[in-house]
């Protein structure tokens, strides 16, 4: 609790008081209770606690982070907890709080359902996500308790739910840290394979990595430009996805290690970058504007690589302190921008306006209506799934139309996503003007065109050339119709 309180020393002492009362209230309630690893519950309470204060989150949700176990598996009740807290605390603390499995036939539908209630609360209040991701993360990081099949099940639905929707709110540390974390027990032949070759590596690569940085030190004190530079190890299941979406061995992998520079204003980036642009020997084409041009999760900043004295990549990112903020919260910085804007001037609250518009989550209060009808669990997780995947591409129709699909989607989904009687009757596929395979991968930019023929139907093989939840769906659709599944 010392090391929460310190942490914690941005809140009033009025605030702290909730605090204070909910840890006493948490402390007494799950007193005895001890986690599998054997140490005493309250040390899973006090670690989510500290991963949202350090995210400077407001009294009531560090508050909710100490009491959200306490229904589920103490003896209090809703009723007490109300009288104690008040309504936000009670209501934050139910929408975390997991369905009882037992009212379900299995897993998946306990698990489908526990999703459904969370993202029902999340559309009215994506505080509940924040505490779920800190919840997660905790469990996480003393997940190797566990016994080793739910290990690999757990794993399982943080790497497919949890580390895309923390990317999808733009909280990348967490994401990082996510999916790290289920590789290694996903793929741990992978994992510790990559680890051991990236920690090989990066002796060589630092020393690049540090001349870079020092050179661009010295050349931005001399400009009088504020900076702070610091080297940034990619996550190593971005690694290993980046393997095996190129199809490349580790040692082909060229940016490893990248910069992270980080100054005071926007004038500032650009003029960092073009002292980059003279002083070092940039990547041609390496270049994206992310501040002109944000990404959907409001991400900014200016990439650039370098190529170093020795010959070795540099990517190198420029953003100002509260782009980095956002880049590393995400929508937990909008968020506690967003607080400080409530007792702030009108400019504050014009700007949190336009920051909150692109977070209103109208893809999951859309996701939610569409999926309303789905009582099938293994469809509703899939959707959920392939929604919350966040890298998309755009391929275009030979009327140049553009069709928005995942990453790995095939010709199949894309005949499906432009309608279910194309793919139901598809006879085969022309990308860029070439006759490609059913399961051929699309890429961004790719001009497809599907040729259709009345007497083909689905067959159960078709399941596996699809990857969009809407292809399955459909083809179990049509199988199931036809008694063929
Ligand atoms: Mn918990």
């Amino acid at each position: 609790m010392e090391k929460l309180r310190q942490t914690l020393s941005y809140l009033s002492a009025q605030d702290l008081e909730i605090v204070e009362r909910a840890y006493q209230y948490a402390y007494s309630a799950h007193l005895y209770q001890t986690r599998i690893s054997g140490e005493p519950y309250l040390n899973h309470l006090l670690n989510v606690a500290q991963s949202l204060a350090e995210l400077k989150m407001d009294a009531p949700l560090i508050a909710v982070a100490l009491l959200h176990d306490i229904l589920e598996d103490t003896l209090v009740v809703e009723k007490e907890l109300r009288e104690e807290f008040g309504d936000e605390i009670v209501s934050l603390v139910n929408a975390v709080t997991k369905l009882n499995k037992y009212q379900f036939e299995d897993n998946i539908t306990a698990q489908a359902e526990n999703w459904r209630k969370m993202l029902l609360a999340v559309v009215k209040d994506i505080r509940v996500i924040i505490v779920k991701l800190a919840d997660r993360l905790h469990n996480m990081e003393t997940l190797r308790f566990q016994p080793p099949d739910d290990q690999k099940k757990i794993a399982a639905e943080t790497l497919s739910l949890y580390a895309p929707f923390a990317h999808r709110l733009g909280i990348y540390n967490w994401k990082n840290e996510l999916e790290d974390l289920s590789f290694q027990i996903l793929y741990p032949e992978a994992y510790y394979n990559i680890k051991g070759q990236w920690e090989k590596r990066s002796e060589s690569n630092v020393k690049n990595l540090d001349e870079a940085a020092a050179r661009l030190k010295e050349i931005l004190a001399a400009q009088n430009i504020p900076c702070r530079i610091f080297s940034r190890p990619k996550n190593l299941y971005g690694i290993y996805k980046k393997m095996e979406r190129q199809n490349k061995p580790f040692s082909a992998i060229e940016d490893l290690f990248g910069m992270r520079v980080i100054t005071d204003t926007i004038e500032d980036c650009y003029a960092i970058l073009s002292l980059i642009n003279t002083r070092f020997k940039p990547l041609d084409g390496s270049f994206t504007d992310y501040i002109n041009v944000p990404k959907a999760n409001m991400y900014q900043s200016l990439h650039i690589t370098i190529i170093s004295d020795k010959n070795a990549l540099i990517e190198t990112q420029i953003r100002t302190e509260e782009m980095h903020q956002r880049a590393e919260y995400g929508i937990a910085a909008h968020w506690r921008y967003k607080r400080q804007a409530e007792g702030d001037g009108e400019g504050a609250r014009r700007d949190l306006k336009n920051i909150t518009a692109e977070y209103k989550l109208d893809w999951l209060k859309h996701f939610l209506e569409k999926q309303r009808e789905t009582s099938d669990s293994i469809e509703f997780l899939d959707s959920l799934k392939s929604e919350c995947a966040f890298e998309q591409i755009f391929v275009f129709t030979p009327k140049k139309e553009v069709v928005k699909l995942p990453l790995g989607a095939t010709a199949l989904d894309f005949a499906y996503s432009i309608h279910s009687d194309i793919g139901d009757s598809f006879m085969g596929a022309k990308v860029n003007g070439k006759m490609a395979q059913i399961n051929t991968k699309l890429k961004t930019g790719d001009i497809c065109e599907i040729i259709t023929r009345k007497n083909i139907k689905p067959t159960v093989n078709w399941l596996d050339f699809a990857m969009t939840a809407q292809a399955k769906t459909r083809i179990r659709k049509y199988l199931r119709e036809h008694n063929l599944l």
